[in-house]
């Protein structure tokens, strides 16, 4: 069995889901299950939907919805069997209705709940698959839509619900490896669950990767297969170096690092379902189906080059803290922490000398607080505007001189923060926002002029 999970952009119209089909058609040997997004850019326009309906705007919902129907019902039309047709569009209808009950909750009570949220969210899922499982029966493939919700449990922390393992595995493993072992290709959605009591839940934006990978480590997928609008991961953003190359084979490790620093490739929580099963995960390109994308591998093979790929993030923000009487104080930093854990904000880097402990945060809702309450530890001082570039590869630790590679390059630029972790695979560092592009186009310059082929190749566009 594989997993084969299909983006917005590669359901967005009767053409890309037709894409899909002749996709998966090549793949029937290895027993398929299909996850499916949204349609491009319906999640954002359903949340916006709760957002006026709560505010009153009746007729940007209205013009909204009627969008959301058109797209899917010409998709219907374009893609059902003639005999199918009425009862895809009975079926988009009855979606269609729950939502609208939804957003007529919203109105009547004037604000958006986050449960009402996920209501209305969940709907882009539900309607999407809708359309993949009857293009499939419509190319004679056997196939059937089914409804993850009462499969994917979850917790009640909804628009960000944790899946509860114990119920969710066993339920997944055993309603598709039935699916699959009667001969049907099995259509589900990503991004979203239930809870105990059958509320629906979503798993965070851009969930639908890890749905993706929890099911395939729940029923032993040997593969599980992102299909995407991109080549697959790349040695940095081709829009800021449009040499950038695509990266062939890349362990779970550093791609993990990846898609924490912001490689939207992938949703960061995905690799930890397959990892644990040890099931390989590869990116891939629907639009271009017969280019090899990247494969993320346990063990990747050992690269010619020290650094895979140079990931940044902007918007981050440095809180110093500096005090005299702290780091040989033991519990100090225990203390300090805290502090964060309190405010419920997550600390990124962190460096320390005797006097002084930096932190980066990505988050700052709740910044003053955190300064009123680590006044009292020391002095303290925040940078804002500043952003971490991370450097990620394996063979960092077996490449000597690698430090004056990474910094050499970097002259007149200032670095403020320098953390090298533990597991020797990621170098970070932190300057300002606005020399992220030139920072970047350096080191790329500096590591990937000359490119290892057996773990890189060109992008052709
Ligand atoms: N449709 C959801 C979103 O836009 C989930 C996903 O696409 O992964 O966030
Ligand atoms: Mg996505």
């Amino acid at each position: 069995m594989i997993v084969m999970k299909f983006g917005g952009t590669s359901v967005e119209d009767a053409t890309a889901i037709r894409r899909l089909v002749s996709i998966v058609r090549q793949q029937l040997q290895r027993q398929p299950i299909v996850v499916v997004s949204a349609m491009a850019r319906v999640t954002n326009g359903l949340l916006d939907c709760a957002r006026w309906a709560a505010e009153g705007k009746d007729a940007d919902v209205q013009a909204k919805l009627d969008e959301v129907k058109a797209r899917h019902s010409a998709a219907a039309d374009e893609l059902a069997l003639p005999e199918e047709r009425e009862t895809l569009h009975a079926a988009l209808r009855t979606q269609l209705a729950e939502l609208t009950g939804t957003l007529d909750e919203i109105q009547r009570g004037g604000i958006v709940t986050e449960a009402l949220s996920d209501s209305v969210s969940a709907q882009g899922e539900l309607l999407s698959s809708l359309l993949v499982a009857a293009a499939f029966r419509a190319d004679g493939i056997s196939s059937e839509r089914i409804d993850v919700r009462p499969l994917m449990r979850t917790n009640d922390d909804f628009m960000r619900a944790a899946i509860d393992f114990e119920v969710a595995d066993p339920l997944l493993h055993e309603t598709f490896t039935a699916q699959v072992n009667a001969g049907c290709v099995p259509v589900t959605q990503g991004f979203i669950g239930s809870t105990v009591d059958g509320r629906t839940t979503t798993i965070g934006r851009g969930g639908s990767d890890y749905s993706a990978s929890i099911i395939g480590a729940a029923v032993n997928a040997t593969a599980i297969e992102i299909w995407t609008d991109v080549d697959g991961m790349m040695t940095t953003d081709p829009r800021i170096v449009p040499e950038a190359a695509k990266i062939k084979t890349i362990s779970f490790a550093e791609a993990s690092e990846l898609a924490y620093f912001g490689a939207k490739v992938l949703h960061p929580s995905t690799l930890r379902p397959a990892m644990v099963k040890d099931i390989p995960v590869y990116i891939c390109n629907s639009r271009r189906p017969h280019v090899q994308g990247t494969a993320i591998l346990s063990h990747a093979p050992a690269s010619k080059s020290p650094i895979k790929a140079i990931a940044f993030k902007r918007g981050i923000t440095v809180v110093n803290v500096d005090s005299v009487r702290m780091l040989m104080a033991h519990g100090f930093l225990a203390r300090l922490f805290e502090v964060f854990n309190r405010h419920e904000t997550a600390v990124d880097m962190v460096a320390t000398s005797e006097v002084s402990v930096s932190m980066t945060l990505d988050d700052t809702r709740h910044l003053d607080a955190i300064i009123a309450d680590l006044q009292e530890f020391g002095e303290v001082t925040v940078e804002r505007d500043r952003a971490i570039i991370c450097l990620v590869g394996e063979q960092m630790k077996f490449t000597p001189g690698l430090a004056s590679r990474i910094f050499t390059p970097l002259n007149q630029i200032n670095i403020s923060m320098i953390s090298h972790g533990a597991s020797a695979i990621n170098a970070s560092f932190v300057i300002e926002s606005a020399l992220v592009d030139e920072a970047v186009k350096r080191l790329h310059k500096e590591f990937f002029s000359e490119l290892d082929e057996e773990t890189f190749e060109k992008v052709d566009v």
